[in-house]
């Protein structure tokens, strides 16, 4: 059985209270449903000594004509069922669906999901395996071994619901020691897989705010795993475009799972305009194949999780074409 080291615990029933809590404890951190963060600290890969618990703080959806907005501690189930995000953002729902288990979406909130640490093979591990191999740069060491430096951490972004947000280019609320700040969530994540968020010490995220898509929006999430539940994302993608009558009005591609940052695909304005036939879904694929560059830090072989981003890229392309023509 692992054991974590011990730690207090306050409970916050507010955003202001949580800031206060965690201003009055020193090494404090937050956790909302703690399915990332307790098996963290089991690991010995953090070591607070108090945790601040946002779960008292009330989640929810909410939307009018031009936004959606989902409180950080809406938990993930509620996120996959709730009517308003299946019927305007669907592959939000979708992409939410299919993170880890009931169980884990029951108590996991969408907060904790934009802000999940990143992943590595040689990171989430226990104290003991870690030891045995000299530690890592992420954590107590001072190598990377999977870039054999001492430098780079390429840990990887695993977010399910993360490429979705910035495909749908959401906008983050967060309070802080410094004040309140809109964040857009393109600008939170940094190619560092030791220090991958922008946001500052002490700082909450208290709600996740998307423009609502026009007419024509379709859209999904696509998830390459090893088994159908339970396993992280071994490749995120997720496609958002409008369709007017068959031409491309808008896309947005973005892969997670493959560097610590989302990786947005560059150059699709080039499609724009043009019908969503059988030559452009290919040379898409292609420029999403070209603009992949997996880590080996995450289980799954880089190159053939390379070669299934343009594999679910045409996919995906095939199908919104399908549900547009419908
Ligand atoms: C077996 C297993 C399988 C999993 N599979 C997946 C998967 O397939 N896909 C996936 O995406 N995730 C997966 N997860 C990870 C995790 O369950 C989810 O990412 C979940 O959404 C995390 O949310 P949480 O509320 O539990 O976060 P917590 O664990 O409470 O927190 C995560 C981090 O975010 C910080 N935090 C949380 N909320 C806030 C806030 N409002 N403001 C500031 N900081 C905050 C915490 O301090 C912590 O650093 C899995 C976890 C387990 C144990
Ligand atoms: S990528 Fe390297 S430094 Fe980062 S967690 Fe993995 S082994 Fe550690």
């Amino acid at each position: 059985m692992l054991r974590m080291d011990g730690f207090s615990y306050v409970h916050a029933a507010s955003w202001p209270e949580a800031l206060a809590l965690w201003s009055a404890h020193p090494e404090a951190m937050y956790v909302s449903g703690g399915t990332d963060l307790l098996p963290n600290v089991k690991h010995g890969l953090f070591k607070p000594r108090t945790l601040v618990g946002l779960s008292g703080i009330r989640g929810g959806v909410d939307a009018d004509s031009d936004r959606v907005v989902i409180g950080a501690t809406t938990c993930l189930d509620e996120v996959a069922s709730n009517p308003i995000i299946r019927a305007m953002l669907p592959p939000l729902a979708q992409a939410a669906a299919l993170v880890a288990s009931p169980q884990i979406r029951a108590m996991g909130t969408l907060g904790g999901n934009v802000l999940l640490d990143t992943r590595c093979l040689y990171y989430n591990q226990t104290e003991f395996w870690r030891r045995s191999l000299g530690y890592c740069l992420k954590a107590d060491g001072t190598w990377c071994h999977v870039v054999g430096g001492p430098k780079t951490c390429v840990a990887a972004q695993s977010s399910d619901t993360v490429p979705v947000l910035l495909a749908l280019n959401a906008v983050l609320r967060l309070i802080g020691p410094g004040g309140a700040r809109e964040l857009p969530i393109r600008d939170l994540f940094r190619f560092n897989g030791m220090d991958h968020l922008a946001i500052a010490k002490g700082e909450l995220l208290t709600d996740i705010v998307v423009p609502t898509p026009g007419p024509g929006f379709v859209g999904s999430y696509t998830k390459l795993r090893t088994r159908e539940s339970i396993d992280f994302p071994q490749l995120g993608l997720a496609l958002c475009a409008t369709l007017e009558g068959g031409t491309l009005r808008s896309i947005e591609l973005v892969l997670g799972a493959v560097n610590p940052q989302p990786k947005p695909i560059r150059g699709l304005e080039a499609f724009l305009g043009c019908s969503l036939d059988d030559a452009a879904i290919d040379a898409i694929a292609d420029l999403v194949f070209k603009q992949t560059r997996p880590q080996e830090s995450i289980a799954g072989d880089a190159p053939w999780r390379r070669q299934m981003a343009a594999v679910f890229t045409r996919r995906a392309l095939v199908a919104v074409r399908a549900a547009g023509a419908a």
